[in-house]
């Protein structure tokens, strides 16, 4: 075991607070200690649920209910015994933010009186009027094993108040096998075993039971499954779903690098060092974020941003841009540019005829401890920002579509690189490979008729990230397996997995020719509870005939035989509605009309700025006059998450560190071992 250095460490400390007056009786509580413990939780030591790296920075926190008109006069957090804030914190005065009780005239301001705060940095409802938020910004520890966090505050009538958790620094083996000096995370969402299942059935078929060919991510060698859960539920959105992967822990659902708070700022809350910022901080490395969703979305958004509201777009881009000293940018390709356009109105309805959806309501300013802390940028409101200038300005080339992306690379890679390719969310392979083949009714009505596909994006981005001599952190997201699973559009998330899989074959190519270079494909989690549950009885042509057949074409077991699917020199199907279709069933599944055949439009898109009028509105409207109605067991109109664990397939350096059953967050300590110590 060897302990990493670090250094250039500064944390600040803060305090939120209502202002002091008091309404009921009430006796002193400490109601939240941060990191999370389940020996503040339960009063157990086992498990430690807050794990980290060596160096790795996080924030401490506590909130603290003083007794009915009382106030905490002082206070201190200790690691194993000692006080935290002044050992770590020589350089930085502490810095004290006070806020009054909610209201629009309240301000937060730190101990100098500059305000900190555009809104929310005041207490979620229900707290005692005199409660505080107290933080620790950016704290490290170097030394593995399992440590004792305590806190201890002294109230103005000199009674004490102390909690006590605990986290564990994790150590990093040097072993003799390399480093892995790139690691690029294909991510495909919501790709359960189903979902790949599927791909591999439309793109390779069967002979009499035996698969006529693998996908590259089967041919990884390293193979295991992955727990899914996040902090607060057995079922995870995208956010802690990624971002539990490259933080090393558990997030809320909709938060993004942080622990849960009780302030209601989405920017303020406790945050965690992602891979990016440590592997940058650490050794240099670049950070390329690609994929095929809008690039604000939960899973890019989750590689590099911190926040507890992953709808925060405006400011969630703006962070990307502005803290890119933190995580090393270097690439973020995607959809999204409804985020980078300026807002000069500020205007949401009307919609802005460009297209952008800036506004102040979403976007974000830090408070001073966080930027004294993390050396964060401070943030602003301005919806009427040029984000891609401002890009350009920082040195990034940009492509607007394919063509341009490919003249981006006329006389070599950039150093530098951003890819906008449509409003919000891109449209998906089953439409874009529709529109190369001349069929560009769906593109067209979308208004981007020339975007690339995943493999093309995987390509450059590898070009662009392979500069950096120090190596790199890359994402890799097939984000439509899940938009598409949800819609319970099955023909249109299985061509996902042929493109996401498509782009793994890009990474396994160049982790052959680059074999310092770990490769790992997994899924945030399950999406839908889908199935192969067979395969037609009917031709298309008796599909068409008779779309509301329903169950009676569904062909089980041996009635099922092997669908086949042909495949053109695209590498995508000629047709998904071919006869004796695959069909899929979904077990987690909203009220639907079901014709077992494709449709032209893809359901609705709520992301995108001008929805094409032609997209039914839901599932349960499309087909509603001629399909068979197939009643779910969730409310709402879509699929949903499961908490099914989701397999996880690995290449390269560092790989065989990636098998068993285990948890989302061990991907973090794994990755950070191939990188630091190296593999075996
Ligand atoms: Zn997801």
């Amino acid at each position: 075991m060897n302990q990493v250095p670090r250094t250039f460490r500064l944390a600040a400390v803060s305090i939120v607070a209502t202002s002091a007056f008091a309404f009921n009786a009430h006796a002193a509580t400490i109601s939240r200690l941060t990191p999370p413990s389940e020996l503040f939780a339960s009063g157990n030591t086992d498990p430690v649920i807050a794990r980290f790296l060596p160096g790795q920075l996080f924030d401490l926190q506590v909130t603290v209910q003083p007794d009915t008109g009382k106030t905490i006069a002082n206070f201190a957090f200790y690691v194993d015994g000692l006080p935290v804030t002044d050992r770590n914190n020589a350089a930085v005065a502490a810095r004290v933010s006070i806020v009054g009780e909610n209201g629009p005239t309240d301000t937060c301001v730190d101990e100098s009186g500059m305000t900190t705060g555009q809104s929310g940095c005041t207490l979620v409802a229900g707290l005692p009027s005199n409660t505080v938020v107290i933080s620790q910004r950016a704290y490290s520890k170097g030394s593995p094993g399992v440590h004792e966090l305590k806190f201890m505050a002294r109230q103005s009538d000199g009674t004490l108040i102390s909690a006590k958790g605990n986290f564990e620094i994790v150590g990093i083996e040097r072993n003799a096998g390399g480093v892995a000096k790139n690691i690029i995370i294909f991510l495909g969402d919501g790709m359960g075993a189903a979902h790949r299942t599927a791909g591999r059935i439309m793109a390779k078929g069967y002979a009499q039971g035996k698969a006529k060919g693998l996908l590259t991510m089967d041919t990884f060698p390293y193979t295991g499954m992955v727990m899914t859960a996040s902090l607060n539920s057995i079922v995870t959105d995208s956010a802690p779903g990624m971002q539990n992967y490259v933080t090393g822990n558990k997030a809320n659902n909709n938060q993004e690098g942080v622990f849960p708070d009780d302030t209601l700022d989405a920017f303020d809350n406790p945050r965690v060092e992602y891979l990016s910022e440590y592997l940058h901080n650490l050794q240099g490395k670049a950070l390329g974020v690609v994929t095929t969703a809008d690039v604000f979305d939960a899973t890019p958004a989750s590689m590099a941003v911190h926040t507890s509201a992953r709808g925060n777009g405006t400011g969630i881009v703006d962070q990307f841009l502005d803290d890119r000293e933190l995580t090393g940018l270097s690439v973020l390709m995607g959809g999204g540019r409804k985020w980078f356009l300026p807002n000069a109105s500020d205007s949401v309805s009307p919609q802005p005829a460009n297209g952008s959806q800036r506004r102040t309501a979403n976007d974000y300013v830090l408070p001073g401890d966080v930027v004294a802390g993390w050396g964060a940028s401070p943030g602003a409101i301005d919806p009427d920002r040029d984000l891609i200038g401002d890009f350009q300005q920082a040195g990034f080339r940009y492509a607007p579509d394919k063509t341009a992306l490919d003249a981006a690379f006329a006389r070599g890679a950039p150093d530098k690189l951003l890819g906008l390719f449509a409003y919000s969310n891109m449209n998906v392979a089953y439409d874009k490979i529709a529109g190369r083949r001349g069929d560009g009714t769906v593109v067209d009505a979308f208004g981007f008729p020339d975007q690339p596909m995943l493999d093309e994006m995987t390509d450059k981005a590898l070009q662009v990230l392979a500069k950096n001599r120090n190596g790199f952190v890359a994402l890799i997201e097939g984000a439509s397996i899940d938009k598409q699973a949800h819609l319970m559009d099955s023909d249109r998330w299985p061509l996902e997995v042929i493109e996401f899989d498509r782009a793994i074959a890009v990474g396994k190519a160049f982790a052959e020719s680059h074999p310092d270079t770990l490769v790992i494909v997994t899924a945030d989690h399950e999406c839908s509870g889908a199935a192969i549950i067979g395969a037609s009885t009917a031709s298309a042509a008796d599909l068409e005939a008779n779309p509301a057949s329903g169950p009676a074409v569904v062909g089980t077991y041996d009635a099922a035989k092997f669908p086949k699917y042909t495949i053109a020199d695209d590498g995508y199907p000629m047709t998904t509605n071919i006869d004796h279709r695959m069909l899929i069933g979904y077990g987690a599944n909203a009220d639907r009309y079901e014709t077992w055949l494709p449709s032209t439009f893809p359901t609705k898109d709520t992301q995108q700025p001008f929805p094409p009028a032609e997209s039914p509105e839901s599932a349960l409207v499309r087909n509603a006059n001629i399909g068979f109605l197939i009643t779910g067991q969730v409310p709402g109109d879509q699929a949903v998450h499961t908490a099914t664990d989701i397999p996880l397939s690995a290449f390269g350096r560092g790989g065989s560190l990636f098998h068993g059953v285990f948890d989302n967050t061990e991907v973090f300590f794994k990755a950070g071992q191939a990188a630091i110590g190296g593999a075996q």
